[in-house]
């Protein structure tokens, strides 16, 4: 098994685990691009959004309630946040295992 996401949900790499339950789990971006920048991966190793299928819909859903939840708990609520999913390497996906950026706050650096 080779994919970091993979290793750090099964605990063989180290990362602090902000959120977890049976669906996804939640920890900080390692090279953060804004003051909060948080990954909600799934735990199923999914490659990108090309290969949801459709039993996949609530996974999805579940995957923005979390985020919704953690950009609450962070204080983005209300200035407000962004929600990416990044498909394909000309979108820049570099981990393929299907993740969100929750990313809010100062930013460090300008993302399109
Ligand atoms: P992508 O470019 O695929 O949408 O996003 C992958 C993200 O994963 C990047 O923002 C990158 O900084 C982050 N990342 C890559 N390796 C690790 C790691 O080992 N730990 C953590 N916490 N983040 C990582
Ligand atoms: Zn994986």
């Amino acid at each position: 098994m080779s994919c970091i996401f993979c290793k750090i949900i099964s605990g063989e790499s180290s990362s602090k685990i902000l959120f977890r339950d049976d669906l996804v789990t939640a920890f900080r971006d390692i090279h953060p691009i804004a003051s909060t920048h948080i990954l909600i991966v799934t735990n199923r190793h999914i490659d990108s959004v090309n290969e949801l299928e459709p039993e996949d819909e609530s996974l999805v859903g579940h995957m923005v309630m979390v985020a919704k939840e953690l950009a609450k708990q962070e204080g983005l609520a209300e200035r407000g946040y962004r929600l990416i999913i990044n498909t394909g390497a000309h979108a820049g996906q570099t981990v393929f295992h299907l993740h969100l950026h929750l990313i809010g706050g100062r930013l460090a650096r300008f993302v399109a």
